[in-house]
This record gives structure tokens, sequence and C-alpha cells, in this order.
């Protein structure tokens, strides 16, 4: 690691700030959530199955599952799938992989905590009749204009609907002919009945359930009326006994509701103080990277991706495709915080924890990959000698790669100028420089097809001067290129990924981020690796000195054919 990445880690590595800790820790004090066989701590995770999990969720993820880690309590997986058109169970078990790739378990000593909202439906069900019943809400009728146009808006108090005080008996037997599927979508919805007037929007009479003629992929046709999810978040949360239901900013403004819902159910016996309470916190946003659901979809489905799971999608998935660890993106939530300042990350943050976490972890390997031809004409026709290399140059104890050196290998293009500029120190002829690992050998002249391309380098070696051996010491050259022995090399695919947008935030503030795609996002090339490569199993990750950190693609890489993906560069120059 350069100095310059060991200060950003240092500076970045500092506590991050934490409001939800301090809540916890007044909380704990106080004894607020001491609960007969419970621990003090639950928190949840609670993706609607409609989409793959972005990094945007990783953050909810470490956050959730990380308090309960650290506060010894537990973290629910749960299911909101209280939306019956959107789900599949295809998201289901992606999402159940990502989270536990992730390196998070809902598993403990006290059972399973994976949980599906759908599984409350008869619960939800029984809580609405009790709000009818007891005054606190009523079937509403008006067409869904009307609805509209009297709720008002942020400058005009709502109108209450002509169904707003029609008995609770009337409101009731519409409420079952709704559940026994005498209606149309649209005909009738449920309401709490709160205040049309209120300055919140959110507690003008919100909806609570709603006609829905549509199959469930848990359910099936059991169900045609559906709750609204603002009511059937907060129950889910008191049903499981969440003590801090953290959520996202935008949720704000519904809290009240939120309140509002449990509040009746536990006047009406459903629940038991201590109830649960939400928190929000400001949501990730990082730049080069859209995080929305739909305009991921778009991605997919409009084909500028491979799929859910292309290495340049901020998908988890896609993530771990392209070669992240769960430990990198632990890392970067744990650095990100936790505040409720909306604000953008900057892309370098998730590399840097990339780096940090590989640096120490990755073997390191050779791959050229641009290649060109470099002769050393006075090598002996056709032998290969025997070079090695430090797997990890901080751990000996890793042991050695095995390669060797012949009279034809592959060197990068940018390794060899027919004139140098200031300060090259590389190939050029008259210059000498040593082939890391190999020989010192100096440059004698180079070959040039009919167009002016550079086709070979030619140079010649100094027997004595091995890395590794006495003699080496002798030589004093600025220059240290690597290579491979055209011999003994394995040809490979390697794909290098770069930023999918040009703009830093290509969807905020209305910009149409279908126009701001980066033309290069992928280059496919084709190198030459060390030998060693050829028995790399997929999803294995390296670093390629001078060129980054690599990992064999899990889906297409195989032994003996090897496929590498570029994770990151080794040094940030990310949006430069
Ligand atoms: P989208 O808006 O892309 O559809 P969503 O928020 O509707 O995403 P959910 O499945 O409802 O997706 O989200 C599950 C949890 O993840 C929620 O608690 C939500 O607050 C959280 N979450 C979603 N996006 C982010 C983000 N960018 N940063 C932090 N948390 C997020
Ligand atoms: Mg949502």
């Amino acid at each position: 690691m350069s100095n310059d990445n060991k200060n950003k880690a240092a500076e970045s590595a500092a506590p991050a700030s934490n409001f939800l800790r301090n809540i916890i820790d007044a909380d704990l004090a106080s004894g607020k959530y001491q609960r007969e066989g419970l621990p003090s701590v639950i928190t949840r995770f609670p993706p609607e199955p409609n989409g793959y999990l972005h990094i945007g969720h990783a953050k909810s993820i470490c956050l959730n599952f990380g308090l309960a880690r650290d506060y010894e309590g537990r973290c629910h997986l749960r299911f909101d799938d209280t939306n019956p058109e959107k789900e599949d169970q295809e998201y289901v078990d992606t999402i159940i992989d990502s989270v536990q790739w992730l390196g998070f378990d809902w598993n403990r000593a006290d059972g399973s905590h994976l949980y599906y909202a759908s599984d409350y439906f008869d619960t939800f069900y029984a809580i609405a009749e009790y709000l009818i019943q007891a005054g606190h809400a009523y079937v509403d009728s008006q067409s869904a204009e009307d609805m509209a146009a009297n709720r008002g808006d942020f400058s005009r108090p709502g109108v209450n609907s002509p169904f707003r005080d029609r008995p609770a008996s009337e409101s009731l037997d519409l409420f079952r002919r709704m559940k026994a599927g005498e209606f149309q979508g649209g005909e009738h919805i449920v309401r709490a009945k709160i205040d049309m007037a209120s300055p919140n929007m959110n507690m003008r009479d919100p909806a609570i359930y709603r006609i829905r003629h549509a199959h469930h992929h848990r359910t099936g046709d059991k169900w045609c009326i559906y709750p609204m999810y603002d009511f059937a978040h907060p129950l889910e949360d008191a049903i499981e006994k969440i003590t801090h239901s953290v959520c996202t900013l935008e949720f704000q403004d519904h809290r009240p509701f939120y309140d509002w819902v449990i509040q009746r159910a536990t006047e009406g016996g459903f629940f038991q103080q201590p109830v649960p309470q939400q928190y929000e916190f400001a949501r990730l946003n990082l730049t080069y990277v859209v995080t929305s659901k739909r305009k991921l979809r778009q991605l997919v489905e409009q084909n500028i991706v491979s799929g859910w799971d292309d290495p340049r999608m901020p998908t988890i998935v896609g993530f771990r495709r392209r070669g992240y660890t769960p430990e990198a993106i632990q890392l970067f939530c744990e650095r990100i915080g936790v505040s409720k300042a909306d604000g953008w990350i900057d892309y370098s943050t998730i590399e840097g924890a990339l780096r940090d976490d590989l640096d120490p972890k990755a073997p390191r390997a050779t791959a050229v990959l641009r290649p060109l031809k470099l002769i050393i004409d006075n090598f002996p026709e056709n032998e290969q000698i025997a070079c090695s290399a430090p797997v990890h140059p901080h751990h000996p104890e890793r042991g050695l790669r095995e390669f060797t050196i012949g009279k034809e290998l592959w060197i990068e293009a940018e390794d060899f100028m027919e004139e140098p500029v200031k300060g090259y120190f590389r190939l050029f002829p008259g210059n000498k420089v040593r082939l890391r690992y190999g020989y010192v050998v100096e440059c004698t002249g180079f070959d040039k097809d009919a167009d002016g391309n550079i086709t070979a380098v030619h140079c010649e070696y100094f027997p004595d001067s091995k890395s590794g051996t006495p003699g080496s010491a002798n030589y004093k050259v600025k220059g240290n290129i690597h290579w491979v022995n055209a011999a003994d090399a394995v040809q490979a695919e390697v794909r290098l990924y770069d930023r999918l947008f040009t703009d830093a935030t290509p969807d905020a503030g209305g910009k149409d981020f279908m126009s701001l795609l980066n033309p290069n996002s992928l280059e496919v090339i084709q190198a030459y690796v060390e030998p060693g490569m050829a028995q790399v199993e997929p999803d294995t990750r390296l670093q390629f000195e001078r060129h980054g950190y690599f990992v064999t693609d899990r889906k297409d890489s195989q032994v003996g054919k090897p496929v590498f993906n570029r994770i990151t560069t080794l040094k940030d120059s990310f949006g430069k």
C-alpha cells in the first residue's frame, strides 16, 4: 500500500459517527426494552422481493445486522411481500443469497429469524377489522379521482369523504365483502380515520387496505385484498417485537402514521408496550452509480449490461462477480458511517476499502495486458531457466511462484519507447532495465512493420545479473519491468471494467441517466499471464503486479482457460 493510501485508510477508519448507537445506549441504560426471554436490541432488514439488492441495501444490511451483532441482539431478515404484482420467488432467493454472502446470519440459538410479511396477512386483516369497529377506519367508496381531488395538497386541506361517517357496521360489512371478492379493484378502499386537514399529507386518512385481484407468490389466490405498505410495515415490526426500526430519511414524514398504527393496535390488545420505534438515516448515494431498482432494471432490460450480475452493476451480485469481497463491502459501510444528512459518497471510498482488504490477502501474479515481443538475442536457443517470485511480498511463508525465462518474452507495449520522454527509465535503445525476478537486459534495437508499428524489441542479457544471485548487486538500473515467457505464458481473456456512467451523479436533479452511459465501460483484451494462472479456480482474487486487483470470473472462467475481471486498479484513478 502506498503512503497515500495508508493515510487515506487511516483517515476513513476513524470511528464513524453513529447517532443510532447513542439511542440504543440510552435505551439500554433506561431498560426500555427489557423483556422476558428477548434481547434488548432487535432490528430487521425488510426488503421487498421485487428486484436484486444493491449497494444501498448493503448499507442497511450492515447497519441492522451490525447493530444486532454488536449489542448481542438479533436482526430479522423479513420479506416485505405485501404487494403481489411485482414480487417473485427468484428475488427472494437472490436476496437470501446476497445477505448470506455479505456475511450475515439470521439463525441464532433462539431460532431462525427469517420472516415473510405475507405470513401475517390474517393478523393485518384482524387489526383492520378492529380499527373499523373501533371507529378508527372506514370503507371509502369514492372514485379514485374524487379521492385524489379531496386529499388537498400542501397548501390546501383535504375534504372529508362523504363515506367517512358511514356506520362502522356498514364499513365492516363492505370490508368483509371486499375480502370475499365481491368487488372489482378500486371500487372500495379501507382508510384510517385521522385528519383530512393535517399538514402532514400522510395523516390525511391514508389507505390501509385495497382490492387487488392478483396472484401472490406465496399465498396464491387466497387473498384479493392487500394491506398498504404504510399500514403493514409498522405491524410487521410490532408482531416481530422489533425494538429499533431503522429506515431511510424519506420515511420521516411517515413516522406519525407508523406510531398511530401501532398505538391503535396496542389499544386493541394486539401488542404490548414497549413497542418498536422508527429511526431514519440518510440513504447511500454513491457517485457514478444509480441505485433505484427501477433504473437498474432498465439497464438489464435494455441490454446495456449483461444481466443483474454484470460486474458493472452496483447490485450485490454485480459487486460479487466483479470480485469485491464481503469484507471490503462491510469495511466500506463502516467507513461511511450513518448519519441523518444526505450526501454523496465518492466511489473511490469503496475502491479504497477493496484495496485495503485485498492488499494483505491477494496473491501476486504477473500479467502482460498489452503484449509486445521482447527478444533476448544472446539468450541460449530453446533454453528455459527457472525463476521464482514471492506469492506475497509481506508473507514469505506463503512460498514462491515458479515460472521460467527464455529467449522470447512478452512485455507491456508501454514499457518500450523508441524515443524516451524525460524521466522514462524503461526500455529504449541503449538503456538497461531489470526484468523483474529475472535478468538485467540492455535494449539493442527494435523491429517495425511497413505501417511503422513496433513488432518486437531486441535486447541482450547479462548472465550474471539474475535476481537472487550475488552478481545481481553489480547492476544498478532505474527501470524494473514485468514480463512473461512466451514459451510458458498462458493466454487469457481479461475484462477491463470502468465506470458505467460518465457523470458522477447520473440520476440527480432529473438528469436522464440513460444518456450518460460511458461507451467504454468494458474493454475485453487478450493478455498473457504467468503459467501458474492456468490452474486458478473461478472466483479467485489476486493482484497482477503494477496493474491492479483481478478475479477469475465466477461464471466464465475455467481451470485451464482463465477469464479475469479487473476489480480495480492499484491506485485511485477513478474519474480522472
Ligand atoms: P428502490 O427505491 O430501489 O426500489 P427500496 O428502498 O424500495 O429500493 P426495499 O426492498 O424496500 O427497496 O429496501 C429494503 C431496505 O433497504 C429498506 O429498509 C430501505 O430503507 C433500505 N435501502 C434501500 N435503498 C437504500 C440506500 N440507497 N441506502 C440505504 N438503505 C437503503
Ligand atoms: Mg421500498
